[in-house]
């Protein structure tokens, strides 16, 4: 596995990411779409965020289940929080914030995150 520095686009919000990343899920839900978002999920062991959590603004919607958190400044959703389908916390993170990642080289999978 690899690791990954990532940030958002003013660099106040940093952490890291240790994961094999092939492929990504580009999901249609009203925030992914509206976003751009090609997201990576990983376990909570496999992420650390290196800043203060409280520079970031926590959005949530419809079910509340997910914490959309993105920075206070430049307003970049880096990742998000929430609880994958067996309870356990799980990250999924904007792959575009990584550092050394190259897009053309992923999987993209569509997921209709609309239908739920
Ligand atoms: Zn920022």
């Amino acid at each position: 596995m690899k690791t990954y520095t990532g940030s958002c686009h003013c660099g106040k919000v940093k952490f890291e990411v240790t994961a094999d990343i092939k492929s990504v899920i580009s999901c249609n839900c009203s925030i992914c779409y509206k976003r751009g978002l090609l997201l990576a999920f990983v376990k909570a062991d496999q992420f650390k965020l290196q800043t203060d959590e409280n520079l970031q603004t926590d959005y949530r919607f419809h079910a509340m289940k997910i914490h959309h958190l993105f920075c206070k400044d430049c307003g970049v959703e880096a990742y998000g929080k929430g609880n994958g389908p067996d309870g356990s916390a799980t990250y999924a993170v904007n792959v575009r914030c990584l550092d050394d990642l190259d897009l053309e080289t992923l999987t993209i999978t569509p997921f209709d995150g609309k239908s739920l």
